[in-house]
């Protein structure tokens, strides 16, 4: 086990008055700390009812203690539970207490981290830690519970143990010259890579889904002044959230909205109208929802269906960055008591709806979670992220390098391949990863955690 010399503490719960608050405790001074506390070893996984005392003697709170034993706790390391009352003093006169008995101060994440390091856990079960923390949805709930049980890593896990063996079996082929050729061409060997080639695509679907029910699809809805550009985010945000009058210009700035379609969680930013301008307000306006396009996921282009796709519009559509799907939504349509309509386009869709109304709505929202393959219903759903996701891309990548090699009878470049690949999937679960990645990861625990 990988045991860190110090002992570290923080208060568990959040700050605040209430019933329980919980000061937690773990590394190698945890029984020195017991003793001093309490003046004796407390039973392990055994809640005992007990005064916490300050160095004078003096009962401060009395409380539950609990001490989980190493290797059988969070950390893995011997870990004393507090609980006690919360108040804004308590709890920190608690603290306090067992800082002067040797332990330091936990740094942001510091307990998971060590669970980490000491095999409790893997990097994608860490990470689904804060997922489940910040979740704003039952189905994220759900999805990062399932990556913390192992489900994500459990695929990653059968992956790699197949990716070794296809690389073992080209390797074992290499270290034999005169019989390589008949181990390459081998058809067993070729089915064995499509097959991987397959579950790597399957891996990276449930991941892709994982990242959307985390991240969510960011959304910029772009269009001249007066589309209905506000009236949109209001009625996705299914409250008035931006203004929105007849006057052309009203939304200067960039207004956001983080709303759920069925569980699907989306970032709706909502832009200044894009026109010519001599305000330098409006001008700044235009310039920051630009800035958004760059981040965007899709892009909703929201058209007057009054006035129809101008020139205005075509300006528009020629700015955003050919690889960004766009939606084209004609607004207004009951002003003329025409049906809603969607139809596919090479970019998106473009539709026919009217935000007043709502007629079409449910065209708009369904489009949206199909285009990025969001099912609700989906029961094996698990957390995932932008990196597990471009770490998985890089194995599909390498794969399918390692199957083109092959092809080509190259074993030596295939070989190279797959140990790329490998090492990319290592990073999911953090077998292989650095020390810089370990501290972006769990700098964004909260402390106590
Ligand atoms: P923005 O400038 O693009 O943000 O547009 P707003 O959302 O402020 O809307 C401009 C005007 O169009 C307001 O008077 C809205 O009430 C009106 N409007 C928006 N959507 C519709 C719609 O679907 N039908 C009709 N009749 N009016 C709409």
């Amino acid at each position: 086990m990988n045991q860190p010399a110090d002992t570290i503490a923080a208060i568990a719960t959040p700050p605040g008055k209430g019933g329980i608050g919980i000061v937690r405790i773990s590394g190698p001074r945890v029984s020195e700390i017991m003793q001093a506390l309490f003046h004796k070893q407390l039973s392990p996984r055994r809640a005992e009812l007990l005064p916490f005392k300050n160095t004078a003697g003096e009962t401060l709170d009395r409380g539950i203690a609990l001490f989980f034993e190493a290797p059988h706790s969070y950390t893995g390391e011997d870990v004393l539970e507090l609980q006690g009352h919360v108040g804004p003093v308590v709890l920190n006169l608690l603290l306090q207490r067992i800082l002067e008995l040797g332990a330091r101060l936990a740094g942001p994440g510091e307990f998971t981290e060590r669970a980490f390091l000491n095999d409790k856990m893997d990097l994608a079960q860490a990470e689904a830690v804060i997922d489940l923390i910040e979740s704003s949805s039952e189905q994220g709930v759900k999805a990062a519970a399932r990556s913390l049980e192992g489900a994500f890593s459990g695929d990653v896990q059968r992956l790699l143990a197949k990716l070794k063996h296809v690389r073992m079996y080209i390797e074992a082929a290499l270290d034999f010259p005169e019989e390589e050729i008949d181990f390459l061409s081998d058809a067993h060997l070729h089915k064995n890579v499509a097959g991987l080639c397959g579950e790597i695509d399957s891996v990276l679907e449930s991941a892709h889904q994982g990242r959307l029910l985390k991240e969510g699809l960011s959304i910029v809805i772009l269009g001249r002044p007066n589309a209905g550009k506000s009236s949109l985010l209001n009625r996705l945000a299914g409250r008035d959230s931006a203004i929105v009058t007849e006057f052309p210009g009203t939304t200067r700035d960039v207004l956001r909205e983080h709303i759920h379609i069925d569980g699907l969680p989306l970032h709706i930013i909502d832009t200044a109208g894009l026109r010519d301008s001599d305000d330098p307000i409006e001008q700044e306006g235009v310039k920051r929802a630009w800035k958004e396009v760059e981040k965007a996921d899709r892009v909703l282009l929201l058209v007057d269906n009054r006035l129809g796709l101008g020139p205005v519009e075509e300006r528009i559509l020629e700015r955003i960055p050919a690889m960004l799907p766009v939606d084209i939504i004609h607004n207004k349509l009951d002003l003329h008591g025409e049906k809603p309509f969607l139809s596919k386009t090479p970019r998106g869709v473009v539709a026919g709806l009217s935000v007043k109304t709502g007629e079409g709505w449910q065209l708009l929202t369904d489009h949206l979670k199909k285009s990025v393959g969001y099912e609700q219903t989906a029961e094996n759903q698990y957390s995932a992220r932008r990196r597990h996701i471009e770490a998985l891309k890089t194995v599909k990548i390498c794969v399918n390098g390692a199957q083109q090699r092959l092809m080509e009878g190259a074993g030596e470049l295939a070989a190279e391949e797959l140990r790329l690949a490998q090492e990319a999937l290592s990073r999911v679960t953090g077998e292989f990863s650095s020390d810089d990645l370990l501290g972006e990861i769990f700098s964004n625990f909260c402390i106590g955690k």
